[in-house]
């Protein structure tokens, strides 16, 4: 017997975390049901395989393979485990710099893992990056100009908060940004928002770490970002919806 051909996506979540909830399978067939083209991150290489399998029979779940940085400090050693996996993994998630009071002392140590993460994304190719960048935008797209050259990976700017000159920068440089409902709370990053250029809009929840009433943004929720953006850029939500499926066809298939 043949299995029915997938249907296509309705929605985008492309940064969340599906691991630290608690019902992480339930929530994979979630997005199935729901067709939620879905990216979910790990924050430590450890937690890829586990992920991969879950997801491997799901049309539209997607697993990356990270080391966030914010747990730099205590894991840079299991940068060797990230770099083992690498050649695997299409998707790599969640990676950056965090420069924020919390994590500025570590910026060092988070410095060399994502250049050295960066270096082998370029060397193997075809990686698709999901990344932070709170309070290092500048940084970031300073590690992104010297080891990622635009024809050896595809980045993906995740929970974007720099100024318009950044933004600009990004643009030059190919980036995307993944938007999601926390960052359009504020008048300034909904302005900025609404200057980006359309065809590099995706949509993400970063679920469970953004709440909506007290519980945590579940994937098929990003409709009501897809709504916010559609009324910011004054167009209808479903023309929004056909516009952010695109710009996943599209970088998915560069
Ligand atoms: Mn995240």
């Amino acid at each position: 017997m043949t299995e029915p051909p997938h249907q296509p996506p309705r929605w985008v979540d492309f940064h969340c975390h599906l691991d630290l909830y608690k019902d992480h399978a339930a929530l994979i067939a979630e997005c199935e049901r729901e067709r939620v083209a879905t990216l979910t991150v790990t924050t430590t290489p450890k937690a890829w395989p586990r992920n991969r399998d879950l997801a491997a029979p799901s049309a539209h779940v997607r697993v990356a393979l990270g080391l966030h940085p914010q747990l730099v400090a205590e894991r840079e050693s299991e940068l060797a485990m990230l770099e083992r996996y690498l050649p695997d993994a299409r998707y790599i998630g969640e990676v950056g710099l965090d420069a924020g009071p919390r994590f500025y002392r570590s910026l060092p140590a988070q410095e060399r893992v994502f250049e050295r993460i960066l270096r082998a994304c370029a060397e193997h190719g075809g990686k698709i990056l999901t990344i932070h960048s709170v309070r290092a935008v500048r940084n970031v797209l300073g590690h992104i100009e010297r080891a990622l050259p635009q024809d050896r990976g595809q980045v993906v700017l995740h929970w974007f908060t720099g100024t318009p000159a950044e933004a600009r920068r990004a643009v030059a440089l190919g980036c995307y940004f993944s938007i999601n409902g926390e960052m359009l709370r504020s008048p300034k990053n909904r302005q900025l928002v609404a200057s980006l250029p359309l065809d590099r809009l995706l949509t993400e929840t970063d679920g469970p770490f953004v709440e909506r009433k007290g519980q945590p943004v579940r994937p098929r929720e990003v409709v009501r970002t897809v709504a916010d953006l559609a009324s910011l850029r004054l167009v209808s939500t479903e023309a929004m919806a056909g516009a952010i499926v695109c710009n996943l066809k599209r970088l998915v298939s560069d």
